[in-house]
């Protein structure tokens, strides 16, 4: 098999050289510069030499979104440790499919999962599987509430699909994430069939509304952090509206389910714990490896009656294990990386990070308001909505700033308005950090009016 130390040491400190400089590098390379286009190479080449061309290849075209000034999106970065156990995971290259495959794999999913629904205010008894993000999880959530509502109904969806198969009416909010409109696609429903419910000032369900739209079952996505205002909708009583319709509530919690693990924010999701599937990230604001993120069900029997498979050589499937929690077959480990992280961080450092990156959030918001910019939302958890004179020179500013590379911010649209969108999720992002990307938008503004 050969000795991989070299090799293996070099990509170590390759990746903790990268890591130390990466507060140093302009966010994101205003003309980004990369080498991998080039013929296919007829002869093998050494892996050294390989690995070395890989790394100068990718440097002028990477964005330094694990730094502590990229507030694009909501990303988060990469705790040391879980990029370590991500090294791991890579080395050991384990199949998480079942424990047949794998036992280690299995094994820390369970227990970080079992330490997730804890933090995250879920019920113990609930199902886990961890899949590429909340996309996925979305999706595993709705094919799971599609499974009950249809076998409710006395429709087996699984074997019939849905040509035939009962209505079955599907209401979110507003603002709800454009994800949920792609889940719907891809389970056969269609985003027509989607009834849009009116959301408040900051972007959380009108629950009103909600209930007056509600005349029978219904699938219903409610959501624990809007992108743009961090908003939570109203679980409690979203919930038990919709239960009282006999209807299957699912929480798009991408980032803002985190809220539960503080307990400064914890009211923002109180009655969490009523909905019947839950999505999170694990990439975003736990600041672990892309990619990670936890589809949870409140009912595992119709989890896995929605997405499990079997086949006669499959030995372990079908057993309620990791494969029939997902859309994968063979896949990643995704248990490490959580496992280390949550290992690391405990209970308080979890608490704290949520607590920091609000704090630091309206840190911006403060400053950024006494430098007469106008903040938008209600900043409750960890996303700013800032707008400078008007649509253009917003668009200008955001421009600006990508450019200059102090610091990142995307754009957004919100209520009809041009704003800049600033998400505090990085466990590395510190007070001098948002100092300094205040006092870059407060230079550059002046030449974007
Ligand atoms: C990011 C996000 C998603 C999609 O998550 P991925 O990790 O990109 O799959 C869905 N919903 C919300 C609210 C999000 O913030």
């Amino acid at each position: 098999m050969g000795d991989h130390t070299e090799l293996f040491e070099r990509a170590a400190r390759e990746a903790a050289r990268y890591r130390a400089t990466v507060a140093q590098r302009p966010v994101r390379p205003a003309e980004p510069k990369t080498g991998f286009a080039m013929p296919l190479n007829e002869k093998s080449l050494p892996p050294g030499r390989v690995l070395d061309e890989l790394i100068e290849a990718a440097e002028g075209g990477l964005t330094a979104s694990v730094g502590p000034r990229f507030f694009g999106f909501v990303f988060g970065g990469s705790l040391p440790v879980a990029t370590a156990a991500d090294m791991m995971t890579a080395a050991w290259d384990q199949n998480a499919f079942t424990a047949i495959a794998s036992a280690a794999a299995v094994a820390a999913e369970e227990a970080a999962g079992a330490w997730l629904k804890d933090l995250l205010g879920i019920p113990a008894t609930a199902s886990v599987g961890f899949v590429t993000g909340a996309q996925g999880a979305n999706t595993v959530g709705l094919a799971a509430a599609r499974h009950h509502l249809l076998a409710e109904a006395g429709w087996d969806v699984e074997r019939d699909g849905l040509y035939g198969a009962p209505r079955l009416p599907i209401l979110a909010g507003e603002e709800r994430h454009a994800t949920i409109d792609r889940s719907l696609r891809l389970l056969g429903f269609g985003t027509g069939i989607l009834e849009t419910v009116p959301a408040g000032p900051n972007g959380a369900i009108d629950v009103d509304a909600l209930a007056r739209t509600l005349n029978g079952p219904a699938i219903v996505v409610l959501q624990a952090g809007n992108v743009n205002t961090g908003a939570c909708d109203d679980l409690r009583q979203a919930c038990e509206v919709i239960h009282a319709h006999g209807g299957w509530a699912h929480v798009d919690g991408a980032f803002g389910l985190w809220a539960a693990a503080n307990p400064a924010t914890r009211h923002l999701v109180d009655g969490v714990e009523l909905a019947d599937s839950w999505g999170c990230d694990g990439h975003k604001w736990l600041n672990i490896p892309y990619d990670n993120g936890f589809a949870f069900c409140a009912k595992p029997g119709v989890h896995m009656a929605a997405v499990a498979y079997t086949a006669s050589y499959l030995l372990g499937a079908g057993l309620g294990e990791a494969a029939d929690l997902t859309l994968e077959s063979s896949r990643r480990a995704r248990g490490f990386t959580a496992w280390a992280a949550l290992r690391q961080l405990g209970r308080e450092g979890v608490a704290e990070l949520v607590e920091r990156c609000c704090r630091l959030a309206r840190r911006f918001a403060d400053e950024l308001s006494r430098a007469g910019f106008e903040v938008a939302n209600d900043v409750v958890l960890n996303q700013v909505l800032v707008r400078h004179e008007d649509d253009a020179a917003t668009d200008r500013l955001i421009e600006a700033i990508q450019r200059d590379g102090t610091c990142w911010m995307g754009g957004t649209t919100w209520r009809g308005h041009r704003y800049m969108r600033i998400s505090v999720s990085n466990a590395d992002t510190t007070e001098s950090d948002v100092d300094m990307s205040v006092g870059a938008i407060k230079r550059l503004a002046l030449g974007s009016v």
